[in-house]
This record gives C-alpha cells, sequence and structure tokens, in this order.
C-alpha cells in the first residue's frame, strides 16, 4: 500500500503539470513564451533517459524488448500522427487545418494514448527502482506543461469553448494517473511495460518535442537540449551519490 501512495503523489504532480499547461491558453493574458525551454529541456532529458536508461534496462531483462520499443514507437505515430490528420505541440496557430471538430477530437485521442503511456511509464520506473522512477518522472514531468498547453489550444483552434478545452487538459491528468493505476495493478508486466514506454518516451522526445525545438529561430533554444542532457547526467549522478 505504501508503495501505491508515494508513485501516485508522483503521478498527480504530472498530472497538475498537464492542467496547469491548460490554463496557460485559457487564460488569455498569462504568459507562455518560456515553454519553449521546456519542451527543449524536455526533448534532451527525455532522449538521455530513453537511450542511456530504459532501453538498456529492458534489453536486460526481455530479449523481444527490441521489438517492444520499436511497438512503442509505432503506436504513438499512429494515434497522433496517422489517425490525426493534423497534430503537433505547441501553440495551434494553423485554424485551416482544423476547422472541424474531429480534428480537436482526434488529436485530444493521441494525447490521451500518449499520455496513457507517460503513466505506464513512471509507474513501470518505480516498480525496477526508485531512482529508475525519478528519472522517467523528471523526464515526463518536463513536457507536462506544453502537453497541457497542446491539447487546450487544440480544441480551442477546433472552435470548442475555453471550459472544454481546461477539461481537456484535465483529461490528459487523468489518462496519466489511469496509466499509473494499470502498471502498478499489473507489476509482473513491468518487463514488457518499460520497453513499450521506452519506445514512446523516443517518439515524445525525437518526433513531437525535437521538431518543435528545429522550429524556433537562432540557437538558444536548440542550445537547451543540450542543458537538458547535462541536466539528466546531474540527476543521475545525484542519485548515485556520486556528487
Ligand atoms: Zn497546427
Ligand atoms: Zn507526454
Amino acid at each position: 500500500m505504501k508503495f501505491y501512495s508515494f508513485i501516485f503523489v508522483y503521478g498527480l504532480v504530472a498530472a497538475a503539470a498537464n492542467v496547469f499547461g491548460g490554463l496557460i491558453i485559457v487564460q488569455r493574458d498569462w504568459r507562455r513564451d518560456y515553454l519553449k525551454y521546456f519542451v527543449a529541456l524536455g526533448a534532451g532529458y527525455m532522449l538521455a533517459v530513453a537511450t542511456l536508461e530504459m532501453i538498456p534496462e529492458s534489453m536486460s531483462r526481455l530479449r523481444m524488448a527490441p521489438v517492444l520499443i520499436l511497438a512503442g514507437y509505432l503506436l504513438v505515430h499512429f494515434f497522433e500522427h496517422t489517425l490525426t490528420p493534423h497534430f503537433h505541440f505547441g501553440e495551434e496557430t494553423h485554424p485551416h487545418e482544423v476547422r472541424s471538430h474531429t480534428v480537436g477530437y482526434s488529436s485530444l485521442l493521441g494525447l490521451i494514448i500518449h499520455t496513457f503511456f507517460d503513466g505506464v511509464s513512471i509507474a513501470s520506473g518505480f516498480l525496477i527502482s526508485h531512482p529508475l522512477g525519478l528519472l522517467i518522472f523528471i523526464a515526463v514531468l518536463l513536457h507536462k506543461l506544453p502537453e497541457g498547453f497542446t491539447v487546450a489550444s487544440v480544441m480551442m483552434a477546433a472552435g470548442r469553448s475555453r471550459r472544454m478545452a481546461l477539461w481537456a487538459a484535465v483529461s490528459l491528468g487523468v489518462s496519466t494517473m489511469l496509466g499509473i493505476l494499470s502498471m502498478s495493478l499489473n507489476k509482473s508486466l513491468v518487463h514488457f511495460g518499460l520497453p513499450l514506454t521506452a519506445g514512446v518516451a523516443l517518439y515524445v522526445a525525437a518526433s513531437d518535442l525535437m521538431p518543435e525545438v528545429n522550429k524556433e529561430p537562432g540557437f538558444k533554444v536548440a542550445a537547451v537540449v543540450f542543458a537538458g542532457v547535462v541536466f539528466f547526467s546531474l540527476t543521475k549522478l545525484l542519485l548515485q551519490g556520486s556528487i
């Protein structure tokens, strides 16, 4: 029982960040220019966690891990960019692309699937070790604000009300919690959960967040990706007790 309570606290923090991200778009006068730095920091941090922690740990536990990593990657690609005709992270600034309500709802569905696996990845990490859980939690947390912001922005561009946009952000938080709950109730599936979510993390870092970093002019935002990798290394060393 103790395990569930602390893991749910991490989940609630991540879910709250989704809701806060939605609030930023609903409250029109709130600042949002700093969000691009979260996207870049999250991209670097998550890429490092996926390649240096989640993939090697998955491979040491399961021979078929590479197949699940690929499956996780393709799963997000299917729901976010195949079923959904127009989707990208950040503010929705292409009203002609999202005029129909279905685009808003298909983006929401894509992100609900994605955030479910955010939750599965946090729980998988903690089921294996506390340091791994913390590293995955930080990686997920860093992109939670932009995630909530994105879904609320898409819903409003698709003609939905502010209240509906905020509910969309709340649903991402709920989906994250459901992911945590599902993995926590099926601990024996962690050998499958970790590689699957390693593929999801790769997609989020390299195919969702990185393109948004590359859209920004100049080198400042691009350089923050490296800061994300350095931040990961520091937290890793801290958790090992090396610094
Ligand atoms: Zn767009
Ligand atoms: Zn996510």
